[in-house]
């Protein structure tokens, strides 16, 4: 199975992508984890993402297209992986698809999780009170401020993909704003079809 989870941030996309691991066992590919993580390693990738990350913008193509094709290399990546934050521009999009080409393998099935976006401020107050209260360190990129560019940037780069994969026919969509349970019946409900026609 090879998914793709569309959605602002704060959608859930994170917390639906844990769930689709435990169940189809299935790496989770969250270009925004593997950003974080180059960033605190002071890798070369790092340094050049960590200012675009901290003003909620978009990294550049390149940066991000190529670690994807690295991570999808890996041998746990074999049997599928489910996208969490990637692709988020057209031109993105157009790189997986030829990178997928290339292997001779497909997507299964693209993902949208709608959600109201007014509601995406709230959301993200909560979860940096969540985790500060656990005595984690609180995502830079979750304040105000820095959260409403990041949604900003969702809405003139990463939206238009959902015309991209519906004319591709490869376009289902969730909505985000039940609870998160249900969430996860409706998500699972369509990745269950999916697992079928692939013979996963
Ligand atoms: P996320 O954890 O998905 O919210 O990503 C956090 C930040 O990492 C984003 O605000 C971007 O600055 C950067 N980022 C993550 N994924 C991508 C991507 N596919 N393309 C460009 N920038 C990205």
């Amino acid at each position: 199975m090879r998914i793709i989870l569309l959605g602002p941030p704060g959608a859930g996309k994170g917390t639906q992508s844990e769930r689709i691991v435990a169940r189809f066992g299935i790496p989770q590919l969250s270009t925004g984890d593997m950003l974080r993580a180059a960033v605190a390693a002071g890798t070369p990738v790092g340094l050049e993402a960590k200012a675009v990350m901290e003003a909620g913008g978009l990294v550049s193509d390149a940066i991000v297209v190529g670690i994807v094709a690295d991570r999808i290399e890996e041998p746990d990546a074999k049997r599928g992986f489910i996208l969490d934050g990637f692709p988020r521009t057209v031109e993105q999009a157009k790189a997986l698809d030829a990178m997928l080409a290339e292997k001779g393998i497909a997507l299964s099935t693209v993902v949208e999780l709608k959600v109201d976006e007014d509601a995406l401020v709230g959301r993200i107050a909560n979860r940096a009170a969540e985790t500060a209260a656990k005595g984690l360190p609180v995502r830079k990129d979750d304040t105000p401020e820095v959260f409403r560019s990041r949604l900003e940037a969702y809405r003139a780069q990463t939206a238009p993909l959902s015309e991209y994969y519906a004319k591709a026919g490869k376009l289902e969509t969730v909505d985000g704003m039940q609870q998160i349970d249900t969430v996860t019946g409706s998500l699972m409900g369509i990745l269950e079809r999916h697992a079928e026609t692939a013979g996963a």
